[in-house]
């Protein structure tokens, strides 16, 4: 086994660093020793700041977003166009599309998509909410999904879904890849996907 070389509590730190997406082991410990090393400047601020989001974050009760009111800070910005609504996958996909800022509209998280073989069926997704949303003054509900498999049966079914609402639904068209996340995509291409959607 291997020694251990800090107390309990810089352990406990370093073993929830290491569960974050993108960071092993190596990194957590990395990260681990620059927090304690910079108690004050970083540790500490840190500590609270997880500690208000931790009390503070709840899910948008419109689209499903995650923050710190509900409404969301994007369902009650007046300025966006309340015209249309963008469906993503997850929150991830929502915070690319915002970098990209190409999205004028509001959007609706899905919560993931449809997938039989995992036992994700339409019931552990947002959609209820979606349809009830999908009337005036929506004009469009454009599907922003990934180009899997999974993503492209979920737009199938949300297309059903939304046809007797009579909005609009539409699809991003050219720029994203065969089995692509939205996540992954750079600015450019989301922008170009986005702006040259087609009608369903
Ligand atoms: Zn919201």
């Amino acid at each position: 086994m291997a020694r251990k070389v800090a107390g309990p509590e810089i352990e406990r730190v370093i073993q929830l660093l290491a569960r974050l997406p993108g960071l092993g082991p190596r990194s957590a410990r990395k990260a681990g020793l620059a927090l304690i090393k910079k108690r004050t400047e970083l540790l500490e601020p840190l500590a609270k700041a997880l500690q208000e989001a931790a009390e503070r974050i709840v899910t948008c009760s419109v689209c499903g977003n995650l923050d710190t009111q509900s409404p969301c800070s994007i369902c009650s910005d007046a300025r966006r166009d309340e015209t249309l609504i963008v469906v993503v996958e997850e929150i991830g996909d929502l915070w690319a599309l915002e970098r990209a800022g190409v999205v004028q509209g509001r959007y609706h998280i899905l919560g993931g998509h449809l997938s039989p073989l995992d036992g994700i069926g339409p019931e552990r997704l947002n959609i209820g909410t979606l349809i009830e949303r999908a009337r005036p003054p929506v004009k469009e509900v454009l599907l922003a999904l990934s180009s899997t498999v999974e993503g492209q049966s979920t737009v199938h079914f949300l297309r059903e879904q939304l046809l007797p609402s009579g909005v609009a639904v539409s699809v991003l068209a050219r720029g994203v890849p065969v089995g692509g996340e939205l996540d992954y995509l750079d600015d450019g291409t989301l922008s170009a996907a986005i702006k040259s959607r087609r009608l369903l």
